[in-house]
């Protein structure tokens, strides 16, 4: 990586992190949801930067992939468990990051994920294996009495493309990729109350271009238009300017144009917490760009 390219790495990483940080300050019972995804993603390209992914807000069992709809109605609720998971991007070159903000009595299970995140991060060097980083993680998240979710991991980042190799796994194994300087990663610890597997819900905001084909219908025509400009970068479904995209985006991802990304729920009736940064493995260890 040249020095312009990790310029834009860091300073991506700044505004997500400030951005993240007004995100979980207005975070409060009562507020809707929709209302805080739209100020913190204004904040975004207010601030000249890109958004990688649509904002996640998750809450309680669902884990990850869930953003506001159009006309969504939702609001904060007493004793939610809220995860704000935000990717802001400089010409492709991502920062991801994720907190917690718990509305109720649930701080052990955001400590949990947090300090499972800061254990990786200390380790993080040239030679480490995505093994011992998960093994970290999962020792802290279960000193404290909660699960990993062993079928979440953090990723590689590269320009414009939000999950590459390798994976970083919130569970222990021997072996695994070595990480090697210049790399650029997302570690994203997921603590549980619930079984540590998410599974698919029916619900799904977030969308990717994942092939270009032409296609004949026009409503997917319109759709393939608006989001040409993500370079493949997931898109939300309140985003396209049709109020009612649905037969489009189905015909889409029938069709493999699309990819769908449902909502990523544990148990019901549990509760998930999730911190993430990401970083750039130096000589000696690793520059968290979103601190
Ligand atoms: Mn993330
Ligand atoms: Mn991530």
């Amino acid at each position: 990586m040249d020095d312009a390219e990790m310029d834009l790495y860091i300073e991506a990483g700044k505004v997500a992190a400030r951005v993240l940080a007004q995100g979980v300050r207005d975070v409060r019972e009562g507020v809707p949801v929709l209302s805080l995804v739209e100020r913190v993603e204004g904040m975004v390209i207010d601030a000249g930067a890109g958004l990688a992914f649509p904002l996640n807000v998750s809450r309680n069992e669902d884990a990850a992939h869930d953003t506001a709809s159009r006309g969504d109605e939702r609001v904060f609720g007493h004793g939610d468990v809220v995860k704000i998971d935000l990717g802001v991007h400089l010409g492709g070159h991502i920062a991801d990051c994720a907190a917690t903000v718990d509305l109720g009595d649930h701080g052990g299970l955001v400590e949990a994920s947090r300090e499972g995140l800061e254990r990786a991060l200390d380790r993080v060097r040239p030679g480490v294996t995505t093994g011992e980083l998960g093994a970290l993680v999962q020792q802290s998240i279960e000193s404290r009495g909660f699960r990993p979710v062993a079928n979440l991991t953090g990723h590689g980042l590269s320009p414009y493309m939000i999950h590459t190799p390798p994976n970083i796994p919130n569970v222990g194994f021997q072996g695994g990729a070595v990480l090697c300087e210049g790399m650029v990663v997302a570690i994203e610890p997921f603590a549980t109350t619930g079984s540590g597997q998410v599974s698919e819900k029916p619900r799904t905001e977030i969308f990717q271009q994942v092939a270009a084909r032409p296609v004949r219908l026009p409503a997917a025509r319109r759709v393939l238009e608006e989001v040409r400009g993500r370079r493949g970068m997931p898109f939300s479904r309140r985003w396209l300017s049709d109020p009612r995209p649905d037969i489009p985006l189905a015909s889409l991802a029938r069709e493999g144009i699309l990819r769908r990304y449902p909502v990523l729920a544990d148990t019901p009736g549990s509760l998930v917490s999730q911190a993430e940064h990401t970083l750039i493995v130096t000589g000696d260890g690793c520059l968290v760009t979103t601190r």
